[in-house]
């Protein structure tokens, strides 16, 4: 039987959320991933992921890996223990660099820099050469993590890329009909998309008056950079 080869591909994994919506745009990869994990809101994300990229990204492949059940493991807080070693994993099997769309305010370590190092030392020894895989080049990567949600959105509209993507994006834990508006996502969402003049949609109810933001911002004016990093000054900013 023939040895397993390298596909050369690039793969985001894609959840039509707003971060890897800009990114699709941005860097065009070859394959936008969905990975299906159960989750609460999995069904909402299923549709609006497939419609995103059918509408915008129409030169990456867009592709649904087989379903990863997390859901025994969520917690209530909608964290998943280990939830992007799962992916990045499973994002192995469609190409060897892969992309994560994390961004600066992101702070659980499944979207940090030592980890995606180790990810891909760990996939590089998997997956060298041996009796049923020739060497594969794994680089697993961050690409936009260096800035914050809201710069993000600004070299996505700089670029002149179309915004109702943006619009339409998706990245609430809690609504499966309206994004709700008063969940940590759909509070970030609407402040990188607001300061940047961009429509952020319909919500359930206004994220301005939302509960979560005010806990947000008292957290930001505390934490003075130490919360979310540069993104505190942008949910200081969004009054
Ligand atoms: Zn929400």
């Amino acid at each position: 039987m023939k040895k397993k080869q390298p596909t050369g591909r690039t793969v985001l994994l894609f959840s039509g959320g707003l971060d890897s919506v800009c990114i699709a745009g941005l860097m065009q990869p070859d394959v936008l991933l969905r990975v299906p994990t159960n989750s609460d809101y999995d069904m909402r994300e299923a549709v609006k992921a497939g419609e995103l990229a059918q509408r915008y990204f129409p030169n990456s492949y867009y592709n649904v890996a087989p379903l990863i059940d997390l859901h025994p493991f969520e917690r209530p807080d909608h964290i998943v223990p280990l939830r992007n070693l799962y992916m990045v994993t499973h994002a192995a099997q469609y190409g060897e660099t892969i992309w994560l769309g994390a961004v600066e305010g992101d702070r659980t370590l499944d979207k940090s820099k030592p980890f995606i190092h180790m990810a891909t030392e760990m996939l590089n020894f998997l997956m060298q050469n041996q009796h049923w895989c020739e060497r594969h080049r794994y680089l697993v990567l961050l690409p936009v993590k260096h800035m914050t949600k809201r710069e993000l959105v600004s070299w996505y509209v700089e670029s002149r890329l179309d915004t109702r993507a943006l619009t339409e994006s998706w990245s609430c834990y809690k609504s499966t009909t309206l994004a709700c508006g008063d969940c940590k996502p759909c509070i970030r969402r609407w402040v990188a998309l607001t300061l940047n003049g961009v429509d952020p949609g319909v919500y359930d109810s206004n994220p301005q008056t939302s509960r979560t933001l005010i806990n947000m911002r008292a957290a930001a004016a505390e934490g003075a950079g130490n919360y979310r990093g540069r993104e505190d000054a942008d949910l200081l900013e969004v009054a």
